[in-house]
């Protein structure tokens, strides 16, 4: 063992700048695969198309309701907040007010959203599924949208959709559809009846056949 001490320090002084080089490398790219997963996988493990991600936000900005990370539902100053439905924004302040009392915190990843925007998502769903059909269990059209009408919020992280789940019925706070874990709409009438059934997606909503 011990004769080999010299040959190790005479071949591993080049290798080494190499591994450090390569190492840095490595580091980079993990920083970046796990910056990717993490942006990508903020709510479920379903494709969230509905919720507007950064490489989105450039064509069409914070006036037609596009929403900048870190974005609460006490963010009045951002358009996509403060156009949301006044029951449906007080009822999502009362629970994140109580959310953040256990320790988790209520982002806004979509809220109102203008009918150009809405167009814009629609167009990007069809050329992300292949077809109308398929975009439509996940973008609604600019008609029938609950996002336009301020009626719907996209909420993000994982942990605060799960307190939602948990504990949004009693806010009146309801999921509407089962494939979207992070959309939720005001159902004044689940504070006392508790949360309606989830439609499967979209397809499946009665109001969004016009
Ligand atoms: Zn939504």
């Amino acid at each position: 063992m011990t004769d080999r001490k010299p040959a190790r320090t005479t071949t591993r002084r080049t290798p080494r700048l190499l591994v450090a080089g390569l190492l840095v490398v490595i580091a980079a790219i993990a920083a970046a695969l796990g910056y990717q997963s993490l942006a990508s996988s903020s709510s479920t493990a379903a494709p969230p198309i509905d919720v507007v991600r950064s490489d989105h936000r450039g064509a069409l900005g914070e006036a037609d309701g596009a929403v900048p990370d870190g974005t609460t539902v006490f963010d009045d100053e951002i358009p996509g907040v403060a156009n949301l439905d006044p029951d449906l924004l007080g009822a999502l302040r009362r629970a994140a007010t109580d959310a953040a009392g256990d320790g988790v915190e209520l982002f806004v990843d979509s809220g109102w959203r203008s009918p150009e925007y809405q167009e814009q998502l629609l167009h990007e769903a069809v050329s992300k599924y292949g077809s109308e059909a398929e975009a439509a269990r996940w973008v609604a059209t600019a008609d029938t949208s609950a996002h336009v009408s301020g009626d719907a919020v996209d909420i993000g992280p994982f942990d605060a959709t799960a307190w939602l789940s948990e504990h949004g019925a009693g806010y009146g706070l309801c999921q509407t559809y089962s494939n979207e874990p992070w959309h939720y709409e005001l159902r004044p009438e689940a504070i006392d009846h508790g949360c309606p059934p989830m439609y499967a997606d979209p397809t499946h909503d009665p109001r969004m056949r016009q």
